[in-house]
């Protein structure tokens, strides 16, 4: 595992995203922190002055008035996501002549984008500040897989659950495949009062063993997904069964509902086994 200083980093000519995560790991290293890691901390090392609730339509901000820097993040978020605002914010400050734009409007997401370079660094940068690799990595080593593991994963770290899903991705021991579904409409749906909403896929990520699963995939009734929906606590072997155009046997499954701003919402991880 590299580790950068800010300074090294800022004489980097085309940095990427593997140096934002040195970078990120070299101030947690320097400041001595451990999970989960102190907001304050982070952002008083890097001058800012302040962080600040406030209603606002994205998610934060970074505010340059020429003499302080100040962090804004939406008051309506929950804390997790609150923290990852302000670690993507913070990533902002990493960057040279990030001050002379006054305000960066952003919306942090906690998935990689691939939209905008500089949010995206930024997002990996928040990544590895919530959820540092040095001791996620040690922690998968010991614990079981399964949604069990991702709950005290972003109890530890103080993370949301989907920045916790993306995380252990990255850094487990195994093939993983991160998958959130909600009851929704297709978008060709929407105006149709007559479509049922069905689970559907948001968002899924794994490593790069696993296929491509399209966004507003559904499953089928007699899914170990839609018993999840259900109030099943799944974990069994199964196949990726129809959220993807490829079959893939002999899979684990660990999968439950939980409930996200009045949506029902089903998280899913996924590993092969050898
Ligand atoms: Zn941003």
């Amino acid at each position: 595992m590299k580790q950068l200083s800010l300074f090294d980093f800022q004489r980097l000519r085309n940095p990427g995203p593997a140096d934002v995560a040195a970078t990120a790991d070299g101030v947690i290293a320097e400041l001595g922190l451990t999970p989960p890691i102190d907001t304050k901390t982070v952002a008083s090392y890097l001058d800012v002055s302040r962080i600040r609730e406030m209603e606002l339509e994205a998610a934060g901000c970074l505010i340059c008035d020429g003499r302080d820097v100040s962090i804004h993040v939406r008051a309506s978020d929950g804390e997790p996501r609150q923290r990852f605002t302000i670690f993507h914010e913070c990533t902002h400050i990493f960057f040279r002549g990030f001050e002379k734009q006054p305000q960066y409007r952003c919306n942090p997401s906690v998935m990689p984008r691939r939209d905008d370079h500089l949010e995206a660094m930024c997002d990996q940068g928040a990544s590895s500040l919530l959820l540092p690799e040095k001791y996620l990595r040690a922690d998968l080593l010991e614990a079981d897989f399964g949604m069990g593991t991702l709950k005290d994963v972003a109890e530890t770290y103080q993370a949301s659950l989907e920045a916790s899903g993306h995380r252990i991705v990255d850094l487990a021991p195994y093939p993983t495949l991160f998958v959130v579904l909600e009851v929704r409409k297709k978008p060709s749906e929407r105006h149709n009062l007559h479509a049922e909403p069905k689970l559907r896929v948001r968002t899924a990520r794994g490593t790069p063993d696993w296929p491509y699963i399209p966004e507003y995939k559904s499953v089928s009734v007699d899914s170990p997904l839609e018993r999840a929906l259900q109030g099943e606590i799944v974990h069994e072997r199964t196949t990726l069964g129809e959220l993807s155009r490829e079959y893939v046997p002999n899979v684990e499954v660990s999968a439950r509902v939980v409930p996200y701003n009045g949506h029902m919402r089903v998280l899913a991880l996924y590993r092969r086994n050898p």
